[in-house]
Order: structure tokens, then C-alpha cells, then sequence
């Protein structure tokens, strides 16, 4: 079967260059979401821990409630609690959603201040407060997120100044509220990595840690994948390969079929032209468990920089490593 090498170097390479940026461990909350960018849930938590990270952020309570023990914080994004819990924050999307959190939940507001996705708006700000209170729940912090942080325009700039002015107001409605110090947070990686002087509560981390944050080449990736030989054949020049023989020999040569395929996550539209990390060619269309590569050796690096696959395939490395199923082994070396 083909399997995922998880390196910890590369991760605390990562973490390291990423507190220098925070200016603080403590600040850096990992995001842990879609099985850790599909590096590993619990792979990735206990190692997270290990390093002595306390916060974490996922998108759903059955998340939460697996990496419970290995954090101090845990903010879910896009679900809502049956039960309040004392170490899990949940997010408020929407001002309609609010009367639907059990009493006594821990909650973060997450405010639009540019996205247009989730969130309230800036003028629903004391709305939500109002209803936060009628509705029992325990509002500890503020947050947003960037639209295009990962984009060198001034997209970045303005929704940072809505995000100023928000802060202002939230904390001016907390103190008419009688609430405790709100924490507040807007940086994912390429913001983070934005930033001259970092001063927020904390940063959400995901792409970065994982060390496929485009145009950052100190930052490691972590993850590499590795599959294994089922069969080789000889071809004769002209001869096909694979659904609807899309490659054809230009001369006599040697195929491999290797067992990864889309059904694994390996992105099909990347079929027939993706380069391996050693130099090996796939050939032919993606199959659903497999795919071919001019190549004989028993095993074979398929990838060990999702940014490279993602160029091939005309996405993001977030898409090739999500695809990546829960079901193949991961070791940790
Ligand atoms: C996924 C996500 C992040 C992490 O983004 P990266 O670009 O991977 O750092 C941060 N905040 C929110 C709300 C997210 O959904």
C-alpha cells in the first residue's frame, strides 16, 4: 500500500520560523482541520504537543473531541455543541445561529470584514452582543479572516483596517457588557507571514506549519508519499497505456504500475504529465487505485512538495494534501 512519511524535523523547522513570528509558541494556534491538512489528525496533534503547542483549531466537535487531551484550547470553526464544554470554543457564523448554542458556551464571533462568506457584519456587531447575552453564552473572543492574505494587493490592508475598527467597537461593547478581556485574531499563514510587528491574540496556522506556504522556502513540507510496485511491463514503441491508452510510447520502454490512484487522493487532472521528485514520468490516465510511471524500482516517491503536484494539477497544495484519504499509513520518522 502506499503510505505517508510525516517528518518531524520539518515540523518543529516549521514552528520554530513561525513562533519567531508570533513572538510566542503560546500564540500559535495549529489548524487542524480535514484530518490535519491530511498529514494525520492525531499525528499531527501529538506532535503538535510535543513541541509544546496549546491551541488548536478544527472545523467540527467530533474533531474536538478527539484531540481533547492534547490541548489547552480548542476552537471548533463550523459546527454547533449539543453540550457546553470548558475547553472547546465554538464559532458564531451568523446572527440567526446564536439562540441555537446550549447555555454557558464558549464562543468566538467571527465577524465579515471582507470576505462575505461566514460571519457577522460590522454593523450587526452590537446585534450579536445583545443576543449573546439574552441567549447565555460566554463570549471570549473576536476573530476574521483574510480574503486574499496570500495575494500582494491592498485587499489585505483594508480588511485589516474593518478589522481595527471592530476591535474597537467590540471592546467598547464589552466593557457595556460587563465582559472579561476579549481575545481577538485575524491571521492565517500568508497573513502571519505578512506581518512586520505580529500583535494579535493569536495566529491561525494551517498551510505554513505543514510547509507548503507558497513563495516561504525555509518553511519544510512535512509530508511525503511514497507507493509501491503491483506490476511492470515492456512496452514496444507505439504501444498505450492506461483508460483510453492517452499515452502513447514514442519507443520501446519500461512501465511500472504503482498503488496510488485518485481514489487515494492522487489528483487525476494531473494525469499523463505529472513529474515525480526522482525524475520518473506517469504515464496514462490516473486509475481509481493506481497510476503508471516509466519506472521499474519496487517503490517510488510520488510527492514530497504537494505545492509541486498542485502546479501540475492547477491547484492548491491545500487540495492535493486534503485528498489525501485517512485510510493510507502514516509514520512519523
Ligand atoms: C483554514 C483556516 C485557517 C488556516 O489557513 P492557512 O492558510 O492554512 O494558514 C485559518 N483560519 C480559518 C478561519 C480557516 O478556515
Amino acid at each position: 500500500m502506499a503510505y505517508i512519511i510525516l517528518n518531524r524535523d520539518n515540523f518543529f523547522n516549521n514552528l520554530d520560523i513561525i513562533s519567531k513570528q508570533t513572538k510566542s509558541k503560546d500564540k500559535i494556534a495549529i489548524v487542524l482541520k480535514d484530518n490535519a491538512y491530511g498529514h494525520g489528525l492525531f499525528e499531527m496533534a501529538e506532535m503538535s504537543k510535543e513541541y509544546g503547542i496549546k491551541k488548536a483549531v478544527v472545523r467540527s466537535c467530533d474533531d474536538a473531541k478527539k484531540i481533547e487531551d492534547f490541548f489547552d484550547y480548542i476552537l471548533v470553526l463550523g459546527e454547533i455543541p449539543s453540550s457546553a464544554s470548558k475547553k472547546v470554543r465554538y464559532t458564531i457564523n451568523s446572527l440567526e445561529s446564536i439562540g441555537n448554542f446550549p447555555k454557558r458556551t464558549l464562543v468566538e464571533l467571527k465577524v465579515d470584514s471582507g470576505m462575505h462568506r461566514n460571519g457577522v457584519l460590522e454593523s450587526e456587531l452590537r446585534e450579536a452582543f445583545v443576543r449573546i447575552k439574552k441567549a447565555g453564552l460566554i463570549l471570549e473572543g473576536v476573530f476574521t479572516h483574510h480574503r486574499a492574505a496570500d495575494e500582494l494587493t491592498s485587499e489585505w490592508f483594508w480588511q485589516n483596517e474593518n478589522f481595527k475598527r471592530v476591535k474597537e467597537e467590540a471592546k467598547a461593547l464589552a466593557d457595556e457588557f460587563g465582559l472579561s478581556e476579549l481575545r481577538f485574531h485575524s491571521a492565517n499563514s500568508a497573513s502571519l507571514f505578512r506581518c512586520e510587528n505580529f500583535d494579535e491574540d493569536m495566529a491561525r496556522v494551517g498551510i505554513a506549519s505543514y510547509g507548503c506556504l507558497e513563495g516561504n522556502d525555509e518553511l519544510k513540507p512535512v509530508l511525503s508519499l511514497y507507493a509501491k510496485k503491483i506490476s511492470t511491463r515492456e512496452l514496444k514503441k507505439s504501444q498505450r497505456v492506461g483508460y483510453g491508452g492517452k499515452f502513447i510510447a514514442e519507443k520501446d520502454s519500461i512501465v511500472s504500475n504503482y498503488d496510488f490512484g485518485y481514489g487515494d487522493g492522487f489528483l487525476r487532472c494531473a494525469s499523463n504529465r505529472y513529474i515525480a521528485p526522482n525524475g520518473e514520468r506517469q504515464v496514462g490516465t490516473i486509475s481509481m487505485d493506481n497510476s503508471s510511471f516509466i519506472a521499474q524500482a519496487g517503490e517510488i516517491l510520488i510527492f514530497k512538495d504537494a505545492r509541486v503536484v498542485a502546479k501540475q494539477a492547477d491547484t492548491i497544495s491545500y487540495e492535493v494534501l486534503t485528498s489525501l484519504k485517512s485510510y493510507i499509513k502514516r509514520e512519523i520518522v
